[in-house]
């Protein structure tokens, strides 16, 4: 792993122990602009992982995929905002960050996310596989998204970041499909629960619901966990998929 001390001078509080949860992002932008910017006054993360075919990336004089240190775990990183994960608001002072180099872009009202290189993956994977060890706190319901805990205002890492690979090599949590389409059948005969039940259902794996109260609000919520845990289709309109993958979810690891 690569240390570099471009932003370590601005690292100043420490983070709290124990850390409890790791967030992936993606830069949406490429490996220049995101050193730029994760070393400005304004962001910063523990670890980027850049993309071995971004030019700039090549520019800069590697060849090789790369994991950048640019944060001590012991410091708190800036990179969530305003966030919040069951009863834990301002996750930045519990969590170690991830950004990694993604060209996804929100143009005009649409999001375009291309897909991750695997290298990049394999890179991530090891990673997060390094750091759970080292922090056993990390639950698998805390291995986040940023758009899990900024319900409505972030999408990164979007539905391209392989979720469910990375549960299988032991990385976060997904549901297990025989007793999602348990549920998926009794929706699909009965109909999904009702809208309180199903805020509970989030509430209970950890999502912030207090936004959810609106329509609009409640189509975030839905978003939100679509582009982790039903990334075909995050339209944020709730379905029986969504309810059963989320049903199961809660079966899983909150009994
Ligand atoms: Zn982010």
């Amino acid at each position: 792993m690569k240390p570099i001390d471009y932003n370590k001078y601005r690292a100043t509080k420490n983070i709290i122990t124990p850390v409890r949860f790791l967030i992936f992002h993606y830069t949406a932008g490429n490996f220049s602009s995101s050193i730029n910017t994760l070393t400005g006054p304004n962001v910063s993360v523990h670890y980027l992982v850049p993309d071995i075919t971004d030019p700039s990336y090549l520019k800069a004089g590697y060849t090789r995929q790369e994991v950048f240190n640019l944060v001590d775990e012991t410091k708190r990183a800036w990179h969530a905002g305003v966030s919040a994960w069951g009863n834990r608001s301002n996750l930045n002072d519990t969590s170690i960050s991830v950004e990694i180099v993604n060209l996804a872009t929100f143009s005009q009202g649409v999001f375009n996310f291309p897909p991750y290189q695997p290298e990049q993956i394999a890179a991530v994977e090891e990673l997060a596989l390094d750091i759970l060890e080292r922090y056993p706190d990390i639950s698998p319901t805390q291995v986040l998204g940023h758009s899990d805990i900024a319900v409505g205002r972030k999408s990164d890492p979007g539905p391209k970041f392989p979720w469910h690979a990375l549960y299988l090599k032991g990385v976060g949590a997904w549901f297990d499909e025989v007793t999602r389409d348990t549920y998926l059948q009794q929706y699909n005969e009965s109909g999904i629960p009702a809208r309180s039940d199903l805020l509970k259902l989030f509430k209970t794996y950890g999502y912030d619901v207090s936004g959810a109260s609106t329509e609009q609000g409640f189509a975030h919520l839905v978003r939100a966990f679509q582009l982790h845990f039903r990334p075909e289709t995050y339209n944020g309109m709730m379905d029986a998929q969504t309810a059963a993958n989320l049903a199961a979810l809660v079966h899983k690891y909150f009994p």
